[in-house]
């Protein structure tokens, strides 16, 4: 057999020859063995190699209901209430008719009929359509791909082609092909594949990609080696090499679920016109603030015909096989402000996450959440910008707090407003009060540990109360907290043997009750 590298290095000759020396292979990491291990497994996974029976358990055991889905959507996704229940009675037909499909003798599956029902989504940017296919592939656990319309090109030469999102799919699932075959594979900038009215001879490539998506979109049969990798290519060559022959590696393309999305602004102007009316209202004015443009995603939906949208520039056989639309709405300063103070694994809580690493604990205010959702609803990108106006005004403070040991952060619509303002003052601060203070309980933790052996630890929730208590005078907090706790000290001392660590911490309300607290701790410790 030929060393593989001489068959690598004749490869690259060949392309360098054809294509000049501007082309570069880069595929020097392949070894024929690691890809026969890869494509083995690849078929053995396979569907239609041996069993002809699909092993996505996931899917195979799918019992949700669409109620199911749009309750779990709603704790993500805020707003979007027409968009979230179309989607998740589509979700839910297309994984219940592969589950009982797929439970019928196979003498019935012959007569079953199912046309797949693929998604088309229109609305602006960041108002969640990624966000909540991507929920949606979560909770069904099926493996997702994303990919921008605009990437693809009708050969593949130019740009990408369409198949190799297919193949995406098949690296998303960790190379099980079963998987990948019930995926969901999920296309923005659908809008821009559309001819304009004006070019729509000369608007080839759209059409071109367009076409090659139709036969995605219904059902064929995807090689798992592109002819445009040479890397596969190179595969293909070994296996001639080694056996004489080789079975192409394939993926069905029945089962995948794709949705297109995209913002098709001018989209209003069709439907105005077959209406020939003067406004119906999407896109067409700007929302107000408090998001009273709520109903003009469900009256597009309601206004929308197939032929607006072959109007607008598709093939009409591409279309058709888009039969669910759905519409999703601008986000009003209202809805963005939700997002931030109840939407789960929103951004607030992964900003949290990230200082809390720093032992910074933080408190978001409503003022401050309004005060981003202002900002972020003038930018006019959704959700987008929430994340764009947050690092803004937190950037330095991610600098400067986990070297000045803080540990408490308190983010309001000032701090929101004027960021370096607030950061001085916080510096200031933490140079001048904080830590001598934590020095002063430092000490006293010390010094109560070697007169009374007993060891207490004083929460920095108290710390403000505390320095309140000496009129901010911090060269007076160990004397404070010495006379503080002095008629308390059997007590503590009792309360600190009861466990085998034997720190007592002191939260905010011993300092502000003390009486009342160390009885009901006392009262706790004799109950136990
Ligand atoms: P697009 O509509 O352009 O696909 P995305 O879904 O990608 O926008 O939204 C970007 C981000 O903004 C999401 O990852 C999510 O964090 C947030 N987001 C957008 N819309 C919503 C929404 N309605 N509810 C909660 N979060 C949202």
């Amino acid at each position: 057999m030929t060393n593989p590298s001489d068959i690598q290095h004749e490869f690259e000759k060949l392309l360098k020859e054809k294509y000049g020396s501007n082309i570069n292979i880069i595929s020097a990491s392949i070894s024929p063995k690691s890809l026969l291990a890869k494509t083995k497994n690849a078929e053995s996974d396979s569907p239609h190699s041996e069993s002809n029976e699909p092993q996505n358990q996931a899917v195979l055991q799918f019992s949700k209901t669409p109620k199911d889905i749009k309750a779990c959507l709603d704790k993500y996704v805020i707003g979007q209430d027409e968009a979230k229940k179309t989607l998740a009675i589509a979700v839910c037909n297309h994984y219940n008719q592969i589950r009982y499909y797929h439970q019928l003798p196979k003498e019935q599956k012959a007569d079953y009929h199912y046309v797949k029902q693929n998604i088309l989504m229109i609305g602006p940017t960041g108002v969640g359509k990624t966000y909540m296919i991507q929920q949606i592939a979560k909770m069904i656990d099926v493996p997702f791909v994303r990919a921008d319309a605009t990437k693809y090109s009708e050969t593949g030469y130019a740009g990408g082609n369409v198949e190799d999102l297919v193949r995406d799919l098949v690296t998303k699932a960790q190379d099980n092909v079963a998987e990948a075959e019930f995926g969901i594979i999920y296309i923005d900038e659908a809008d821009k594949l559309a001819a304009s009215p004006s070019s729509r001879y000369k608007d080839i490539s759209g059409r071109g990609v367009q076409l090659g998506l139709l036969k995605l979109l219904e059902e064929t049969e995807i090689d798992l080696r592109s002819s445009q990798d040479p890397a596969a290519q190179m595969q293909t060559m070994f296996d001639l090499q080694g056996s004489g022959k080789t079975k192409p590696k394939v993926i069905n393309t029945r089962h995948i679920l794709f949705i297109l999305s995209g913002s098709f602004s001018n989209l209003n102007e069709v439907i105005k016109e077959r209406l020939a009316e003067k406004a119906i209202g999407f896109q067409a004015a700007s929302p107000n603030r408090h998001g009273s443009k709520l109903d003009d995603a469900k009256r597009l939906i309601a206004q929308l015909r197939t032929e607006d949208l072959i109007e607008f520039g598709f093939e009409p056989e591409f279309i058709g096989r888009l039969p669910i639309r759905v519409a999703c709405h601008n986000l009003s300063e209202d809805d963005l402000f939700q997002i931030l103070k109840t939407a789960k694994g929103n951004i607030i809580s992964q900003y949290k996450q990230a200082l809390a690493a720093y032992d910074i604990k933080t408190k978001f205010h409503d003022s401050a959440l309004r005060e981003i959702a202002r900002k972020a609803f003038k930018e006019q990108t959704g959700a987008r910008s929430l994340a764009t106006i947050l690092d803004a005004s937190l950037k330095d403070f991610f600098y400067e707090l986990p070297s000045l040991g803080t540990t408490h952060l308190d983010v309001d619509g000032d701090l929101i407003i004027h960021p370096d303002k607030k950061l001085k003052e916080l510096i200031d601060k933490e140079n001048n009060i904080t830590k001598p203070m934590q020095q002063s309980i430092e000490s006293f933790q010390k010094k109560s540990f070697l007169d009374h052996r007993i060891q207490v630890n004083i929460d920095p929730d108290a710390y403000p109360f505390i320095l309140s208590q000496v009129n901010g005078n911090v060269s007076e907090v160990e004397a404070f907290l010495s006379s503080y706790i002095k008629p308390f000290i059997y007590t503590i001392q009792l309360l600190t043997v009861r466990d085998d660590i034997g720190i007592l911490s002191l939260p905010l309300e011993c300092f502000q009750n003390p009486q009342k607290w160390f009885e009901m701790s006392l009262a706790r410790y004799v109950k136990a």
